[in-house]
């Protein structure tokens, strides 16, 4: 199947108020290409460095989401041109993200990214962190930023209980955080394999990526 055919396959299960969000990392930009011209704009990638090569290579009109792990020193890179940045985990990464996004006059979009998955290595805060920061004043100092939600990767696994439970976590995080944060729109959970689940469980913006680009090569 084509890019263009897994796409309108994928937008025709969504929910009209679920975002997708179209991972193409490691693809070619003549992959993104194809589902520029079959009409998606919202583009996900894990690399600041090729996120900037491909922004420079391709439409202005896209929307870069970047949802993987951030560097603070990298931040300068793409706060002339990202959408969103999905995988915030500290105060000093924000401060940062704020601190760049004011060279360029610009209030960029962030989530918090919370910890829902057993394995070790995934990032992210606790819900008390997140609480937290959200309640800080140092927060409120930043002007060029804007929290508007939260992102949660769960763990590698086919069991769709623990799945469930995982994503219910985050969606109960996230209704608890809304009702004092009133900017809160925005969970970000599920990818290929688990996004129909996610959205039963509340998720607003999917981040998928081989189900519509094919596997991914690792060299
Ligand atoms: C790669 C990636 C995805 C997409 O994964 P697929 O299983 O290919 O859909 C989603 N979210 C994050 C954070 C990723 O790094």
């Amino acid at each position: 199947m084509s890019i263009k055919h897994n796409l309108q396959n994928i937008k025709s299960t969504l929910p009209e108020d679920v975002t997708l969000v179209a991972v193409s990392k490691t693809k070619p930009v003549s992959d993104i290409m194809e589902a520029y011209d079959a009409g998606h704009r919202v583009f996900g990638e894990n690399k600041i460095q090729e996120m900037v090569e491909k922004h420079e290579q391709m439409p202005d009109d896209i929307q870069w989401h970047m949802i993987g792990h951030v560097q603070r020193n990298k931040v300068k890179y793409m706060a002339s041109f990202v959408s969103m940045i999905h995988g915030i985990d500290s105060l000093r990464l924000l401060e940062e993200v704020n601190k760049q996004a004011m060279k360029h006059d610009r209030i960029i979009d962030c989530l918090l990214q919370i910890k829902i998955a057993s394995e070790d290595s995934k990032f992210g805060m606790t819900f008390n962190d997140a609480k937290a920061l959200l309640t800080s004043e140092a927060l409120s100092e930043l002007k060029n930023i804007k929290v508007v939600g939260v992102m949660g990767m769960a763990t590698f696994t086919n069991d769709q209980d623990q799945l469930n439970d995982e994503f219910s976590y985050l969606k109960k995080c996230y209704d608890e955080l809304q009702s004092s944060h009133s900017n809160f729109k925005i969970i970000s959970m599920g990818m290929s394999g688990d996004y129909q689940l996610a959205i039963d469980c509340g998720s607003t913006m999917v981040r998928v990526g081989s189900s519509i680009f094919g596997a991914r090569n690792y060299n």
